[in-house]
C-alpha cells in the first residue's frame, strides 16, 4: 500500500505539516518546574461542581508554581452542544476567582499565543497530524456503517469475545487501494481510524499523581481519530491541543481514568511525550450511612447555579474546595487568618484517593466565618450584587439606602468577634428587613409578637416609661444602666436569678423589658445587640417606632 498517495487521496488540500505547527507553538519560557495546566470543559451543559473542582486544582497548581493555566473549549460534539455553555464556564471561573492566563473568552473572543483554543476552529491541525498518521500506516480509513458494527457487535457477544473494531474484526485495516478507491468513488461516507498496535495482552502503566501508580490492559481498539463530517473525536483532538499548547499537568476528574490507555497510545503514536496525569476522586456525599456520587437529579448542591441562587460568596464555595483538595488546610487557615485561601499552597500528594466527601453542614460553617471576617461595606456590596438577581425589592432598598445599610451590615462586625449569623446572602434578609420601616410593617400585619405572658398594658406603660429616659446620645454601658434602672424601678428584678426566688415580688425581670423594647423596635424576640441596633436605626426611627399605638 502506497500510505503517500493514501494520505493525499484522503486529504489533499492539507498542505500543513506537524512540523509546521510544531515551530509555530515553541515551548514556552518558563522556569524548570513550572506546570501548565487546562481546564477543558465540553460546552455540553452547564458547569457543576466537580468540573470547577478540577479548574481550581489545576488552577492552583498553575499559578503555584509560576506557570500557566489556561481554558479550552473541546466542543467536537457539536449535536450535544448547549446554547450558552461557553459563557457559562467562562462567568462561573471568572466568578469563584480562577483566573486563566489564555484561552475562551467568551464564543467569539479569545486570548494566548497557543490558540485558537476552541476545538471548533482548530480542524486544519487535525487534519494535518491525520494526515501525517496515514502517511505513516499509523491510520486508515473505515467504511463501516453503524449497522455493519452493530452485526459484528453481536457475533462478538454470541462468541463472548471482547466486543469492537480490532484484530481480524477490524475489515477495513488492511484495505486495498483498490477497495479504497471504489467506495471513495460510491461516495460511502467513511471516518478515519487509529491502526492500534497489534493486541500483546500488555499492560500500560501509569504513575498517576493522585492515584500511584495504575496499571490496566493496553488499548486493542483501533479508535475512530476522524469522524465522518472531518471533525476530529475528543481523544485525538485533546491529545493534540495537549501536545501544542504544552500541558505538563493533565488534571481532570476520575471519570477518565479509562480512557487513559487510548489516550498514551495517542501520544505514543503521535510520537509526544504524554503529560503527566492527576485523576481527581469523585466529589461524594453521605446517603444514610453509605456514600454516593453526587447526583445530577438528586442533588441540587451538584449545580454551581445552587451556590449562586443561595447567595454563597464564592470565596465561601471555593475556600470550602481547598478544603476539599487538601485537608491540612484547616490548620492552614488557623494560623493564616484574614488572607485569601489561594495563598495556601495546594499538593496533590495529600489528596484523598477515595473519593472527597461533600459535606453542605461544614461549606455552610467555613461560610459563616469567611462572611465573618468582612468588613460592612464588602458585605453591602457582595449582597447587594446577589440581591439585583435573586431579590429585586431587597437590591432597591440596599441602593436608597446605602449609608443606612452599611450601619445595619456593621452591627456586631468589625470588632473582634464579629457576628456570625450570615451563612449565605439568602440569609440576610431574615436578619435586617425589621430595619427598614415597609418591611418591618408588613410583619406587624400579622400582630406584634410580644411575649404571651406579658399583657399588652404592660408593654404601653414600659414603652412610655422608657421613652422617657431613653437618649440616643448614651454609650452602651450609660444605655444599659438607665434600662436596667427603669426596670428595677418598674418593679422587675434586676436578673433571673433573683426573679426565681420571689417571683411574688416582681412583675418579671429586667430581660422582659428589653423584650419589650426590642419586640416593639423589630417585631422580633431575637435580635442582634439591643443597643447596636437602636443606634444604627437611628433616633428618630427609633422614637417613632416605641411610640406607636401598641393594641
Ligand atoms: N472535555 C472533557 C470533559 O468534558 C475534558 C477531559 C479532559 O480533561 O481531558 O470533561
Amino acid at each position: 500500500m502506497d500510505y503517500l498517495k493514501l494520505a493525499d487521496l484522503l486529504l489533499p488540500n492539507v498542505k500543513e505539516t506537524p512540523e509546521y505547527y510544531r515551530t509555530l507553538y515553541p515551548k514556552r519560557n518558563l522556569k524548570p518546574n513550572a506546570m501548565i495546566t487546562r481546564y477543558a470543559p465540553s460546552p455540553t451543559g452547564f458547569q457543576h461542581l466537580g468540573g470547577v473542582f478540577a479548574a481550581l486544582i489545576s488552577e492552583r497548581l498553575a499559578h503555584q508554581s509560576e506557570g500557566i493555566f489556561y481554558l479550552r473549549v473541546e466542543d467536537t460534539d457539536k449535536k450535544r452542544e448547549v446554547v450558552g455553555a461557553i459563557e457559562d464556564s467562562t462567568n462561573t471561573l471568572r466568578d469563584f476567582g480562577i483566573n486563566f492566563d489564555e484561552g475562551v473568552i467568551d464564543s467569539n473572543n479569545e486570548k494566548g499565543a497557543y490558540g485558537p483554543y476552541k476545538q471548533s476552529d482548530r480542524i486544519n491541525i487535525y487534519h494535518a497530524f491525520v494526515k501525517s498518521l496515514i502517511k505513516k500506516g499509523l491510520a486508515y480509513p473505515c467504511f463501516c456503517t453503524e449497522e455493519d458494527l452493530d452485526k459484528t457487535r453481536t457475533i462478538q457477544q454470541e462468541l463472548k469475545i471482547n466486543t469492537g473494531y480490532h484484530g481480524k474484526w477490524a475489515v477495513h485495516r488492511n484495505s486495498t487501494m483498490d477497495e479504497i478507491n471504489s467506495e471513495l468513488t460510491k461516495g460511502t461516507p467513511y471516518v478515519i481510524r487509529l491502526r492500534a498496535p497489534e493486541a500483546s495482552g500488555k499492560r500500560v502503566v501509569c504513575n498517576d499523581l493522585i492515584k500511584g501508580t495504575i496499571s490496566m490492559p493496553e488499548n486493542d481498539q483501533d479508535i475512530v481519530i476522524l469522524k465522518t463530517n472531518g471533525i476530529p473525536t475528543y481523544h485525538f483532538a485533546h491529545a493534540i491541543d495537549d501536545y501544542l499548547m504544552g500541558t505538563t499537568h493533565v488534571i481532570r476528574g476520575e471519570e477518565w481514568l479509562s480512557s487513559l490507555p487510548i489516550h498514551l497510545q495517542l501520544f505514543e503514536m503521535l510520537g509526544f511525550t504524554p503529560p503527566h496525569y492527576a485523576h481527581i476522586p469523585t466529589i461524594m456525599k453521605m446517603d444514610g450511612a453509605s456514600k454516593r456520587k453526587l447526583s445530577k437529579r438528586k442533588d441540587p448542591e451538584i449545580s454551581m447555579n445552587f451556590y449562586k441562587s443561595e447567595g454563597y460568596p464564592f470565596v465561601s464555595v471555593a475556600e470550602y474546595l481547598v478544603n476539599l483538595i487538601n485537608s491540612d488546610f484547616q490548620e492552614w487557615r488557623d494560623t493564616h487568618v484574614n488572607i485569601p485561601c489561594t495563598s495556601f499552597n495546594i499538593t496533590l500528594e495529600n489528596m484523598s484517593k477515595s473519593g472527597a466527601l461533600f459535606d453542605i453542614l461544614k461549606l455552610n460553617d467555613i461560610s459563616k466565618n469567611v462572611i465573618a471576617t468582612m468588613n460592612a461595606a464588602t458585605v453591602y456590596e457582595l449582597y447587594l450584587n446577589w440581591a439585583k438577581d435573586y431579590d429585586v425589592k431587597m437590591s432597591n432598598l440596599l441602593i436608597e439606602n446605602e449609608e443606612y445599610a452599611k450601619k445595619i451590615f456593621n452591627i456586631e462586625r468589625e470588632n473582634d468577634k464579629p457576628r456570625k449569623d450570615f451563612v449565605k446572602w439568602l440569609d440576610v434578609k431574615e436578619h435586617i428587613e425589621y430595619f427598614f420601616d415597609d418591611l418591618y410593617k408588613d410583619s406587624l400585619t400579622k400582630g406584634y409578637n410580644f411575649p404571651d405572658h406579658i399583657p399588652m398594658d404592660e408593654v404601653r406603660s414600659v414603652l412610655s416609661s422608657y421613652i422617657g429616659v431613653y437618649d440616643y446620645s448614651h454609650d452602651n454601658d450609660t444605655w444599659f444602666a438607665t434600662l436596667k434602672e427603669l426596670a428595677l424601678n418598674l418593679g422587675y428584678a434586676k436578673n433571673a436569678k433573683t426573679y426565681k426566688k420571689n417571683p411574688e415580688l416582681f412583675k418579671g425581670q429586667l430581660s422582659d423589658v428589653a423584650t419589650i423594647v426590642r419586640v416593639a423596635l423589630s417585631n422580633k424576640t431575637q435580635t442582634q445587640d439591643l443597643h447596636e441596633v437602636m443606634q444604627a436605626m437611628g433616633e428618630k426611627r427609633v422614637i417613632e417606632r416605641l411610640s406607636q399605638d401598641f393594641k
